[in-house]
């Protein structure tokens, strides 16, 4: 198969059609190779296939005509070299992780990042001699006093989940490479289509293809783009070797994903925004928290970094006590019928949490409260249905 890219052309073009490679049958649309492995036609064809498995393939541990479809469109949109798809996100994370790190090793990481990212940074790699300290995304000067002479990568999620606060992207690309450290970009939230951090100076972006760029909620998946060096050299033997390799079927689904991303990321960006515009208008809602609005207090920073707002809001409900602020938060959830009670992302469909008591509920309070995550907060992932539908279904527990 020959799936060359052609690195010129635009990104809806590059959305559709980069990546394609085509079988013996010529089909139009990407074929599923559901097959463990690969036949040879003698010893000798096996031997070299073996010797050079990043080219052929051989067994889908290492390397399967599906994913290298995936890998190669997603490589494209980011605008890297190459990209190595694996079995989730956080199994991105491992993988650049296992990589590129060695005990003895410090990272310095975003504050305001996945939980589970968290849990990973302080109660797996930390038992490999990997530390990491965790600083306020939105101030520069908190990366730069953290640096450590045994610093060997920065990690960032932007915009948070789920306040929304942005980290300059550039500005810390500067910090980390004075540091001599990997910066890895956590790109969900955003998808290429809304923020490209390669252009703007990181070293890796990772993806959690579970979200946008299925976009339906079926699978999971994730991936690691960069320089062909790295993730050719460092990556893909981690994930040959270890085995967190993507299934064909789910980067089946993804590279399909990938048609509609930049249609699908736009009209997320639009409801989100109708969606943000109407909560700030509702008496019954103290704070809105989203990057499109012009309230929102790194709104220059989000029109320069990214393409719009993305998908996920969070507003805040009233309340005296922090019982009180549950209790009107819950009544909102409970009293949707259109919103899903779910805690995913990147969805067709408008999701609905309570991160106090969800996905930011191990957190200790005074962890809690430092990160801005009341009781009264909801998350929005805002999905593609009407944005007129999604704001009567949210005024139904505001307005009782
Ligand atoms: C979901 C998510 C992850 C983890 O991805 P999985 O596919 O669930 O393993 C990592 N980072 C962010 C920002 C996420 O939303």
């Amino acid at each position: 198969m020959d799936n060359t890219l052609k690195l010129e052309y635009g990104f809806d073009t590059t959305a559709v059609r980069a990546g394609t490679g085509r079988s013996q049958f010529n089909e139009h649309s990407e074929a599923l190779f559901l097959t463990s492995s690969f036949c040879f036609a003698s010893a000798a064809e096996m031997a070299e296939r073996f010797s050079n498995a990043e080219r052929h393939y051989t067994y889908s541990r290492f390397t399967n005509p599906t994913v290298s479809m995936f890998q190669d469109r997603l490589a494209a949109l980011e605008g890297g070299e190459a990209c190595i798809a694996t079995a989730s996100g956080m199994s991105a994370i491992l993988s650049v992780v296992m990589a590129s790190m060695q005990a003895g090793d410090h990272i310095i990481s975003s504050r305001a990042i996945f939980g589970s990212t968290v849990g990973m940074f302080t109660q797996i790699f930390s038992r490999f001699g990997i530390a990491t300290t965790f600083v306020d995304p939105v101030n520069p000067d908190a990366w730069r006093q953290a640096v450590r002479p045994e610093t060997k990568m920065f990690f960032v999620e932007t915009p948070s989940n789920p306040l929304t606060e942005l980290c300059d992207i550039e500005t810390i690309a500067a910090i980390a490479k004075a540091a001599g450290a990997l910066y890895v970009v956590d790109n969900t939230f955003c998808s290429p289509a809304v923020q490209q951090p390669l252009k703007l100076g990181a070293d890796v972006v990772m993806h959690s293809a579970t979200k946008l760029v299925d976009g339906q909620g079926r699978v999971l998946g994730g991936a690691l783009v960069g320089k062909r060096e790295f993730i050719m050299e460092k990556v893909f033997p981690f994930v040959r070797t270890a085995g967190p390799s993507l299934s064909a079927f789910n980067a089946w689904i993804f590279l399909k994903g990938l048609e509609t991303l930049a249609l699908r990321a736009e009209r997320h960006s639009q409801n989100a925004l109708q969606v943000a515009r109407w909560l700030e208008g509702n008496a019954a809602v103290k704070r809105v928290f989203y990057p499109g609005l012009e309230s929102h207090p790194q709104y220059e920073l989000a029109r320069r970094q990214q393409h719009s707002g993305g998908s996920v809001l969070a507003f805040e409900v009233f309340g005296n006590t922090p019982d009180q602020q549950r209790e009107n938060a819950w009544r909102v959830i409970d009293a949707t019928k259109l919103c899903s009670i779910t805690a995913n992302v990147g969805d067709t469909r408008t999701t609905i949490t309570h991160p106090a008591t969800t996905t930011h509920g191990r957190m200790t309070p005074e962890a809690r409260a430092q990160a801005g995550v009341t009781e009264a907060l909801l998350r929005i992932a805002v999905g593609l249905e009407d944005a007129r539908d999604i704001c009567e279904d949210l005024n139904r527990g505001l307005s009782a």
